[in-house]
C-alpha cells in the first residue's frame, strides 16, 4: 500500500521528526511481525488531559527513540527494494490496537476496528457485489438525489456494483454542503485523515481540517476519478417522487419524468438557511443576508457588521472578517462550548504527508488513531447518569469535561471577565455542537472593535438590531449565521409511496426511519444521512455515509438477486427501532429539555441524531436482514 521510496537517511529522518508517535510505533508491527517493541515505551495517554497534545503524552525521549527506531527499519525496508510486508500475526494487531488507543479495546470494537485499519489493503468503495446478468441489471435504475458528500459516495457505489444511476444535483456542481457554504473560514471540524472515503485517503490533505475549497477539489476529483460526471444532472431540482407499484416517478422541476427501480436521497440536513423568526427580518435597509448565501459581492471592509448566531457557522465566520471591518457586533443567545484544538488550523507538515504516502501501514494507524480517538471517547462523557441532580452537567464524567472546557475559557478570557462571563454555557457540555477552537474565537471577540451582545434581539429594523433593552444596533451589512431548517427531511420535495401515502404527512414534524434509511409504505426509497443519523462527539458522518451505502447495496442486492419488485422495512422493526432511540436520545446531552438546537424538531424530540455507538451502527448495516422487510 504504501509507495515505494528512495530518499535518503537524512530525508527519512527528517520526515520522521513529524511522527505521530503512537501510529509509528504501532506500523512497526508491519517489520517485525511482532509488538514486542511496544512493551519498552509508555502507552499514548487517551484522556482529557492530553487533548491539543499531538503525541499524547509520550516523553520525549521515547519520541526520539521510536523515531530512531523506526528510521532504522525504514532505512532497511527500502535498502531491500521496498519489499512486500506480510501481515503481521493478530495477537500482534490487537496489541498494536491496545497500544495506540492507550487502553484494553473492548472485545465488541474489535472486529470493527481491525476492519478499519484496512491492513489488507484499502477498501472497494462497496464491499457488495450484485450477481446479475448485465441485461438484469439494466432494468435496475437508480436515481441519487444529490451530488454532496454522500450522494457521490452512492454514485461510486453503484458503479461498482454495476448498476445504471442518475445523480440530480440542484446546484451547478458537486460537493454539497462544501459548495454551498463559501463564507470566509469555512471548514471541517472533523480531521480531514478521518473525514474522507475510507477508499480514497488523501494522504496529500494540505491541512488537518481542510477549508471549504479544499474539500470541493476532492470532490471534484472523485467525480473524475470515478468517472460520475456523465451521470450528473446539474442545476435540476426534484421535486417530487411517486412510487406506482413497480417504480418511482422521480419529476424534476421542469416536467421531465425520470423512472427509477429505487431511489436514494442523499440531499443532506443544513442545506435549507433558516432566518430568525423576528419581526422585520426582511426590513434591513443594507445588505442582509445568510451565512450559507454569502455575497461576495458585499465588501465589509470599512462597514459596521452585526453577525446573529453563535454557531459553528459564525464561530468561523467572525475570526475572519474581523480584521478588515469597522466594527462588529456579534448577537449570542446562547454560547457553544468550545472543544481546544490548537492546531485546528494548521497544515499538514510535509514530513507528515510523506509518512502517510510512504512509510507501510504509518497512514493505517493513523487513521485508526484518529478514528479511536473520535469514536466512543466523549461519548461517556455526554450521556446522563441517573440520580445526578448538579445544574449544567449529567454525570460526574460530563462535570469532569465541563471543569475542563470551563479552565479553557477561564484561560482564554482571564483578561476579561466581562467576556468570560458570557461564554460559559449554561447547559451541559454535548448538548448543542461543541466547537473545534483554536483561540481565535476568544481573540477575535477581544478586539477592540468586537462587540458580543447577549442582550435578546427583539427585531430587525431597516437602521439595525433593535434589542429587547430598547437599544438600536446599527449596521450597515446584517449577516444571518442562524442555521438550518434541518429537521425538515427532504423538503421541499414531495414523495409518494404506496397507496398515495405522503412521506411529509406521514412525519409530521418528526421525521423518522428504520437506521436512518428506510421508511414503510415507501418502498425502495432509501436515504441517506437520512432522520437519526447524525453524530455529535463520535466519528466522521463520512464513516456513517459508507455504511448507509453498503447497507443500501445490500438492499438493493435483495432486490434484484431474489427477483423482488419492492423492499420497505416493517412497520413494528421501524417503530421499534425508533423506540430505543428515542429512549437513548433522552439520555444524551443533546436530548435534555432545557436545550435547544437543530438536532431536535418542533415537537422537541430528537430527530436528528444517533444517540449509540458507532460500533451499533457499524453492526446494524452490515447485511440487511431479509426478515425484517416486506419483500415483495
Ligand atoms: P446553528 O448551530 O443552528 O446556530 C445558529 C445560531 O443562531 C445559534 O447560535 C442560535 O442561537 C442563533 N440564533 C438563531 N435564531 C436566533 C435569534 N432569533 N436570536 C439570536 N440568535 C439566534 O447553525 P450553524 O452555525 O449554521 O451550524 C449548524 C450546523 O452546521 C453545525 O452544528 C454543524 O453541524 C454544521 N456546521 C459545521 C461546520 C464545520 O464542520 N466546520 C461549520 C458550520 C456548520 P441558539 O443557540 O440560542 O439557538
Amino acid at each position: 500500500m504504501a509507495e515505494r521510496f528512495s530518499d535518503d537517511d537524512a530525508a527519512i529522518r527528517a520526515a520522521l521528526e513529524q511522527a505521530h508517535t503512537p501510529s509509528l510505533l504501532a506500523s512497526l508491527i508491519h517489520f517485525t511481525g511482532n509488538a514486542d517493541h511496544l512493551a519498552g515505551f509508555k502507552p499514548p495517554v487517551a484522556d482529557l488531559t492530553v487533548f491539543g497534545d499531538e503525541q499524547q503524552g509520550i516523553p520525549i525521549d521515547q519520541q526520539e527513540r521510536a523515531r530512531a527506531l523506526a528510521a532504522e527499519h525504514l532505512t532497511r525496508w527500502r535498502d531491500a527494494g521496498c519489499p512486500d510486508l506480510p501481515r503481521p500475526p493478530a495477537d500482534a494487531v490487537r496489541a498494536a490496537m491496545n497500544y495506540v488507543a492507550g487502553i484494553e479495546i473492548p472485545p465488541a470494537y474489535e472486529e470493527f476496528l481491525t476492519q478499519e485499519l484496512h491492513l489488507d489493503g484499502l477498501p472497494q468503495p462497496t464491499r457488495v457485489t450484485i450477481d446479475a446478468s448485465p441485461e438484469v441489471k439494466a432494468e435496475w435504475p437508480v436515481v441519487i438525489i444529490g451530488a454532496g458528500m454522500s450522494g457521490l459516495l452512492a454514485g461510486v457505489a453503484l458503479k461498482q456494483a454495476g448498476l445504471p444511476f442518475t445523480i440530480v444535483e440542484a446546484r451547478d456542481k458537486v460537493g454539497g454542503t462544501w459548495w454551498a457554504n463559501r463564507y470566509p473560514g469555512a471548514r471541517v471540524d472533523t480531521p480531514n485523515h478521518l473525514y474522507s472515503y475510507s477508499f480514497e485517503p488523501a494522504h496529500e490533505w494540505p491541512y488537518r481540517y481542510s477549508t471549504a475549497p479544499v474539500l470541493q477539489d476532492y470532490f471534484e476529483r472523485i467525480v473524475e476519478k470515478y468517472g460520475l460526471r456523465e451521470h450528473i444532472r446539474f442545476d435540476t431540482r426534484v421535486d417530487c417522487s411517486t412510487w406506482n407499484g413497480a417504480a418511482w416517478r422521480v419529476r424534476l422541476h421542469d416536467g421531465e419524468i425520470l423512472t427509477a427501480k429505487a431511489v436514494i436521497a442523499a440531499v443532506g440536513q443544513l442545506n435549507r438557511p433558516k432566518l430568525p423568526d423576528l419581526p422585520g427580518v426582511a426590513s434591513f435597509a443594507g445588505p442582509a443576508f445568510h451565512s450559507a448565501l454569502w455575497r461576495d459581492d458585499v465588501d465589509l471592509k470599512g462597514k459596521r457588521v452585526a453577525i446573529i448566531g453563535t454557531g459553528a457557522s459564525a464561530f468561523q465566520i467572525v475570526p475572519e472578517i474581523v480584521g478588515q471591518v469597522a466594527s462588529l457586533t456579534v448577537f449570542q443567545r446562547t454560547p457553544p462550548w468550545l472543544l481546544p484544538q490548537p492546531v485546528y488550523h494548521d497544515a499538514v507538515a510535509p514530513g507528515k504527508q510523506w509518512l502517510l504516502r510512504h512509510a507501510p501501514f504509518y497512514s493505517n494507524w493513523y487513521r485508526f488513531a484518529l478514528f479511536w480517538s473520535l469514536t466512543e471517547f466523549l461519548l461517556p462523557a455526554v450521556s446522563k447518569e441517573d440520580g445526578w441532580d448538579t445544574p449544567g452537567s449529567l454525570s460526574p464524567m460530563n462535570a469532569e469535561l465541563r471543569g475542563f472546557l470551563e479552565a479553557s475559557l477561564g484561560e482564554q478570557f482571564a483578561d476579561r471577565p466581562d467576556l468570560l462571563a458570557k461564554a460559559i454555557p449554561p447547559y451541559a457540555p454535548g448538548g448543542k455542537r461543541m466547537l473545534v477552537d483554536n483561540g481565535v474565537w476568544a481573540a477575535a471577540l477581544k478586539q477592540d472593535n468586537v462587540e458580543l451582545v447577549t442582550d435578546p434581539v427583539a427585531a430587525i429594523e431597516p437602521a439595525g438590531v433593535r434589542l429587547a433593552s430598547g437599544r438600536l444596533v446599527e449596521a450597515d451589512v446584517l449577516i444571518y449565521a442562524t442555521g438550518f431548517h434541518a429537521s425538515e427531511f427532504l423538503m421541499p420535495m414531495t414523495v409518494t409511496g404506496e397507496r398515495g401515502r405522503d412521506l411529509h404527512s406521514e412525519w409530521g414534524e418528526d421525521a423518522r426511519a428504520y437506521l436512518g434509511m428506510t421508511v414503510p409504505g415507501f418502498p425502495n426509497f432509501f436515504c441517506i444521512y437520512g432522520p437519526n443519523t447524525n453524530i455529535v462527539v463520535n466519528g466522521s458522518i463520512v464513516f456513517f455515509s459508507e455504511a448507509s451505502v453498503n447497507y443500501i447495496l445490500g438492499c438493493l442486492k435483495l432486490l434484484v438477486e431474489g427477483g423482488a419488485t419492492s423492499l420497505s422495512p416493517r412497520q413494528d422493526v421501524h417503530d421499534a427501532f425508533n423506540r430505543r432511540v428515542d429512549a437513548a436520545n433522552a439520555r444524551m446531552a443533546w436530548g435534555a429539555p432545557d436545550v435547544s438546537s437543530w438536532y431536535k424538531s418542533k415537537s422537541g424530540r430528537v430527530s436528528q441524531n444517533w444517540p449509540f455507538a458507532l460500533v451499533d451502527y457499524w453492526n446494524a448495516t452490515r447485511v440487511p436482514d431479509p426478515a425484517e422487510f416486506e419483500l415483495r
